[in-house]
This record gives structure tokens, sequence and C-alpha cells, in this order.
């Protein structure tokens, strides 16, 4: 969360004292919540409930409440309540311990965060938002320091458990290849960084050299295997590794490698050609034209999917979704409103629209 936020939800000059977190689960039921609790730029006070109005005098100032996840009972201001749940700003000293039950459940925490930011978008019209400047540089680097500090102690575990060096190549939306560097061990997956290969020949020295700096970087001896895809400059590069290191071993991506035996099924059945393509023209019949989009989602719950070459199974997930629509799709194109549309058109119009309908059927 930005500073600017905190200012917001600050509760001004409350100098408040946070107690000994006593572990008494009090029964704190039967206090009635104060009426602030509607208000909407705080939204964390439904996270908790009061249990009393501490020491200070002034009445936005410290309270004594008790956290609905954990139970624990503090004295404090808005501002620490913040802290509770989602950590301290960096650089700045952590005054309450974060809460441990949503530092187990990912989900909650998720949830909170979510709440935090429609929050952000009921704030009162006096609250500033970052600029792009600080967005990209002060936030930002924040932001990186908080996921370095949270993926620490996943890393500590590389050393004492070893590591899969996972890698794979893949276009952003500015169409810079890229080519990614994951960690992977018994705790979880690490994104480590990639890097833009842009007029560099991807061949297998290329990859070998770029993974072998990744497994310098971790240790060679903390790294067990590296793992890519199946094509022939990775293999060459999973080969080249091998004969540098020779406990690490390269193994191909097992989810490619089914892709690819799909792929050899595909070609030896022509029918099964023949149906996807059939599959495919369908559902670019209907993305192209709204017209006959709007009246299919009229009938049906579920959208028809759009053709990802680059995704995996995509030929497999496309007539699946094609067979779950089946009925809606049978159900539109015999509706009047698809009868009276398809009137329309010229003759290589309508020629495609019967031969969707027929297919359809
Ligand atoms: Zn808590």
């Amino acid at each position: 969360m930005s500073e600017e936020f905190y200012d917001l939800v600050e509760d001004a000059q409350t100098e408040d004292v946070i107690e000994d977190e006593s572990m008494t689960q009090t029964e704190t039921q039967s206090q009635t919540q104060p009426s602030s609790h509607k208000d909407e730029a705080k939204p964390l006070l439904d996270e908790v409930t009061f249990v009393g109005s501490g020491n200070s005098k002034n009445p936005g100032g410290a309270k004594v409440w008790m956290c609905i996840y954990c139970n624990i009972q503090y004295t404090s201001s808005y501002s620490r309540i913040h802290m509770h749940f989602f950590g301290v700003t960096w650089g700045k000293k952590a005054e309450i311990r974060r809460c441990p039950a949503i530092l187990a459940d990912r989900e909650k925490y998720i949830k909170l965060l979510k709440k935090m930011v429609s929050a952000i978008s009921k704030a009162p019209p006096s609250y500033k938002a970052p600029s792009s400047e600080k967005a990209r540089t002060v936030l930002l680097y924040e932001c990186a320091r908080d996921v370095e500090k949270d993926s620490s102690s996943i890393q500590d575990t590389w050393f004492t458990q070893g590591v899969s060096i996972v890698s794979d190549g893949w276009s952003n939306v500015k169409h810079e290849p890229l080519i990614n560097v994951l960690v992977v061990n018994s705790r979880g997956v690490t994104f480590m960084y990639a890097k833009d290969f842009s007029g560099v020949e991807k061949i297998g020295q290329a990859i070998s050299n770029y993974l072998l700096g990744a497994i310098e970087k971790i240790g060679p001896s903390h790294v067990l295997q590296v793992v890519t895809d199946n094509a022939a400059n990775c293999k060459a590069a999973g080969k080249d590794i091998e004969k540098v290191y020779k406990h690490i071993f390269w193994s191909p991506c097992c989810v490619h490698t089914l892709n690819l035996i799909f792929k050899d099924f595909a070609e030896q059945f022509n029918w099964l050609e023949n149906v996807y393509n059939r599959g495919k023209m369908v559902v670019k019949y209907f993305l192209n034209h709204s017209q006959a989009l709007a009246i299919f989602r009229d009938n049906s719950n579920l959208e028809i999917l759009k053709l990802a070459s680059t995704r995996f199974a995509s030929h497999y997930i496309l007539l699946k979704r094609l067979k779950d629509c089946r009925e809606a799709l049978a159900t539109t194109v015999v509706l009047n409103s698809w009868r009276e549309w398809a009137k329309q058109g010229d003759e290589n119009t309508k020629k495609w629209r019967t031969c969707c309908s027929n297919y359809t059927k």
C-alpha cells in the first residue's frame, strides 16, 4: 500500500502504544461495534472486534481490538490494524505482529487485499493517488523488496533441498522473444529472471550459455536438473550443460512431450483433422459475426473459446468447449431470430452460414 493510503487511513495525532500481545481469548462478542464501522475508507474495521476504548482520550485514538482471524488482542489505532494484516511499509519499524492466521492462508489474504483495492475506488475526493513517477520508482522498488523478503524463506531451502531450473521461451505483448528462468523445488516455484533474446539466434549454444549463467548464480552444487521443452535447440543446450556439469541432467518438459505425442496421434487419423477444421470454422464464424455471437450468447452460459495455438492442447480445448456448447449452438441455429438474420447478406455469406448451421446441428 502506498504511503498516501496510510496517510488516508491514519488516525491523526495518535501516539498510541501497543500493549504486549496478550494472547487472551477474551469474550468480546457482547460488545457492539462502533458506528465508525461503516467507514468505507477503513474497510479493515470489519475484520476486528472492538473490546474497549483504551487509554486514549481522543475519539479517533487507540482502541482495544481483537483480530477475528487470530483472536489476538491489541491496543492501537487503525494504521496498525492495517500493519497487522499487510505488514509495514519498507523502512518503517514493525510495531505490531503480522497476523499469523492471514499469513498462513493465502486465500484469506487475497480476499482482504481485494477489499483494500475496492476501498481505494471509494476513497474520498481528498485522496491523492500516487503519481506514475512514484508508482514506477519508489513504490515499485518497495514491492520488489517485499517480494524478495517474502521469497527469502523459500530461497533458503534451495541450498538444503536442491533445485530444478525450468526455462521456457515466450513472446510478450511487444513481441519481444523472452526466455525465462524459474527455480523449482518442493517449496514452490520462484521466478528468477527473463532475458530478451531480440536479435539473438536461439541456437543451442546461446541457450546453454544463458542457462549456465543461471546455474552459476544459484551455485552448481545445488542444481539437480534443467528442464526445457523438447525442441532441438533446447535439447542441444541440455546436452551442453550435461557436458559442463556431470551431476546435472537435462529433462524434457513432460507437458510439451505429451503435446507432441497427441500431435502425432492427430496426424495418423484423417477424420480427426477434419473434425478439428470444421470446429475451427464454426468458432471463427461466430467470433467474426457479432450478430451470430449475440444470438448464441442469449442461449449459452459458456463462451466459445478463441484459438490460441501457442497454448498446449489448444485443439482439444477448442473441441471440448464446442462439445459443451453443443446444445446451445444447435438451439441457436433453429431460432427465428437466427433465420431472420440468415436471410440477409450476399450469396457467399449465406453459403457460409448454412454450412455453419449444418455443422452445429
Ligand atoms: Zn490477526
